[in-house]
């Protein structure tokens, strides 16, 4: 089915939203990166350049952020220097950064972003910044739109189907759900799997006052195994996007390190968000900012995590659990992390401050019977039974120095039924981000 070919009926007054300097063909641009190094540097490199018919990304804000994440890719008019595109993301490579083993040894991860074909020649622009924003890797390299070696593409897209359409590619956010380790004869299954987590999705605020701005598909993908690889039981298997547990030697961490792979499998569908769903019913999963989320979909607990790790690959927002025993430092206590539910008081006035009711108190004492902190089976309760929003410390895996702006929340524990006031938010924003042009430019 071409999504390109159902444009006909798009009002004019629909295409000429697009920002003016990218292709009025409407076209994606997709880049292809390598971002290596070790725990004290990075280095950015192009591998090559892809064209796509149809461009499912935002139509409006296109030369703002709502978010900084990790890192940044900027397009800009090479005759003009106007901005023509950004957007921010979070990476694989970065976190590895963080590792034993990166203190030994370079290595090499794949990136990938989808850009508005320009309409002339542009700069595009890579960077990666570190906890204090400073940029510590760049690249920059020019994009002419006629240059004969852009691949074309996604001319034989897989077979997809609308699990939930708010309207047209261009109106609304493209999520696609993608079956990982699922066989050609568990299409079915998969189908029920990505429509529990739809519901799940839709049973969440914002996104079920806000659902007719999704559009949610499904990509049919077969694997030849039907299950994905557990490195500590010395199981691999062949699955299409290659993914496997014990990420970084982390057990649950279950990602796929194969970023071309999974987008050349994607080419030709409308898609800006991914959800890959592994056939297994191992606990774990992974969501990393405007990249994807993978979660495991035949767990007990599938249908909250899914919407968990939707919150960071969508919302970019961070883990709020942690643990009493951990020492090591994911947040300086000496700046304000980007993500916006998690403050270490730096600058809280950019935060939830304005939302803390009179009256409640600043740190917020947990209440007095409060159950553990971590990710468990609580027994669920309604996110309207919590205490008020305040400033509970305890998040990002720590459990001094960062707070919280709920005692509980979906970010936080599998059995909370919602996110937090401070999520719902930061959510909702992001949201109208993609989907209307902001009014002003100051915004929280
Ligand atoms: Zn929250």
């Amino acid at each position: 089915m071409s999504w390109y070919r159902l444009k006909s009926s798009i009002t004019l007054a629909l295409a000429l939203t697009l920002a003016c300097g990218v292709d009025a063909q409407e076209r994606t641009l997709r880049v292809n990166y390598t971002f290596s190094g070790n725990s004290r540097e990075a280095r950015i490199y192009l591998d090559d350049l892809n064209v796509i018919d149809g461009w499912a990304g935002r139509r409006v804000n296109m030369k703002d952020l709502c978010l900084a994440g990790n890192g940044q890719i900027m397009m800009t008019d090479a005759a003009t220097g106007d901005t023509l595109y950004r957007n921010a993301f979070s990476t694989l490579f970065q976190e590895w950064q963080n590792t034993e083993e990166a203190t030994q040894v370079d290595r090499s991860f794949e990136n990938v972003y989808l850009l508005p074909m320009p309409a002339s020649k542009s700069v595009v622009e890579v960077k990666l910044t570190d906890n204090y924003n400073k940029v510590v890797a760049t690249l920059r390299h020019t994009v002419d739109p006629d240059d004969i070696l852009i691949r074309h593409i996604g001319q034989a897209p897989p077979g997809w189907k609308y699990l939930h359409q708010g309207g047209t590619p261009e109106e609304c956010i493209d999520v696609v759900i993608v079956p990982e380790g699922y066989t050609a004869g568990e299409t079915d299954l998969f189908y029920k799997d990505a429509d529990i987590a739809v519901k799940s999705l839709f049973s969440h605020k914002p996104f079920n006052d806000m659902q007719d701005r999704f559009n949610i598909l499904a990509v049919e993908l077969a694997s030849r195994d039907g299950a994905v690889s557990v490195p500590k039981e010395g199981l691999w298997t062949e699955t299409a996007l290659s993914s496997q547990f014990s990420t970084f030697y982390s057990d649950r961490y279950l990602t796929t390190l194969r970023l071309r792979q999974l987008h050349d499998k994607l080419a030709g569908i409308p898609y800006e968000h991914i959800i890959i769903l592994a056939n297994t019913d191992v606990y774990g999963g992974g969501g990393i900012f405007n990249s994807y989320t993978l979660t495991t979909a035949h767990h007990a607990k599938f249908a909250n995590v899914v919407v968990h790790e939707f919150g960071h690959s969508f919302g970019g927002l961070a883990d709020e659990y942690y643990y009493d025993d951990q020492y090591e430092q994911y947040y300086n206590s000496d700046t304000e992390p980007w993500e916006p539910n998690l403050t270490t008081l730096v600058d809280f006035d950019s935060k939830w401050k304005d939302i803390i009711p009179a009256g409640v108190e600043t740190p917020t004492p947990a209440p007095v019977d409060a159950p553990t902190s971590k990710m468990d089976d609580q027994q669920e309760k309604a996110v309207e039974m919590l205490p008020p929003v305040g400033l509970y410390e305890g998040g990002g895996y720590m459990s001094k120095g960062v707070w919280r702006g709920s005692f509980d929340c979906r970010m936080h524990t599998n059995s909370c039924p919602d996110f937090c006031p401070v999520c719902r938010r930061s959510l909702e924003r992001i949201i109208r981000f993609y989907t209307e042009p902001l009014v002003t430019s100051s915004k929280k």
